[in-house]
C-alpha cells in the first residue's frame, strides 16, 4: 500500500482527552495489515543507517518499534510510564501542558554508545521525544533521531528538539 493511503486511515476525534482537543488516532492505520506496513517500511527509510536500538515511548511507540526490531533487527527498549519497570536506570520528569510526566529507562538495557534511535506514533510539543532522548544520553547512548508518523505542527516539537534528526511521515 502506498504511504498516503496507509496515512488516510489515521482517525482526528474531537474533544478527545479533553474538549477542545482534537486527538489524531493511529488506531485504524495498525489495525490495517498493509498499512501498518507501509508505515513501519516508511520510518525505517529515514533511520540512520548507525542506528543499533529503537528507543520506544509507552504505549503506541511499542507496536512501531517492535516492528522495526523485528524487521531490521534492531534491539528494542521500552521507555516506561512510572511503576512498570522493575528496575529502573534513569528517570526524567518533565512539563505537560497540565501538570507533569516522568519516562523511566529499565536497567541495561542500552550501553554507552549505543546507537538509539527514538520511536513514537505522534509528537506534539516535543516534550515526551525530549525526555527519551535525555534518558538514552543519561545511560550514555547517542540518539540517532527521533522518528514519529506524526508531528503536529505549531505546538514547537522540532523546536523543542532542535539539533536532533527528527523524521515524521506527516505534518497535520
Ligand atoms: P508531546 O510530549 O506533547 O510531544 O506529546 C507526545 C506524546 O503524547 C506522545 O507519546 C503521543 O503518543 C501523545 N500524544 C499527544 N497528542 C497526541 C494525539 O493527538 N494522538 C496520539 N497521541 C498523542
Amino acid at each position: 500500500m502506498k504511504l498516503d493511503k496507509a496515512l488516510g486511515l489515521l482517525r482526528e476525534v474531537p474533544d478527545f482527552p479533553q474538549p477542545g482537543v482534537v486527538f489524531r488516532d493511529l488506531t485504524p492505520v495498525l489495525a490495517d495489515p498493509d498499512a501498518l506496513r507501509a508505515v513501519v517500511d516508511a520510518l525505517q527509510d529515514k533511520i540512520h543507517p548507525d542506528t543499533e536500538v529503537v528507543a520506544a515511548i509507552e504505549s503506541r511507540g511499542f507496536l512501531l518499534g517492535a516492528a522495526l526490531g523485528y524487521g531490521w533487527r534492531y534491539g528494542v527498549v521500552p521507555l516506561r510510564k512510572p511503576g512498570k519497570l522493575p528496575a529502573v536506570a534513569h528517570r526524567i520528569s518533565y512539563d505537560l501542558e497540565y501538570g507533569t510526566a516522568t519516562l523511566e529507562l529499565p536497567t541495561g538495557s542500552v550501553s554507552p554508545g549505543q546507537q538509539v534511535v527514538v520511536v513514537d506514533d505522534v509528537l506534539a510539543t516535543g516534550g515526551t521525544a525530549a525526555a527519551a532522548c535525555a534518558l538514552v544520553e543519561r545511560a550514555g547512548g547517542v540518539v540517532t533521531g527521533v522518528s514519529v508518523v506524526l508531528e503536529i505542527p505549531g505546538l514547537g516539537g522540532r523546536e523543542r528538539l532542535a539539533g536532533r534528526s527528527v523524521n515524521a511521515l506527516l505534518a497535520l
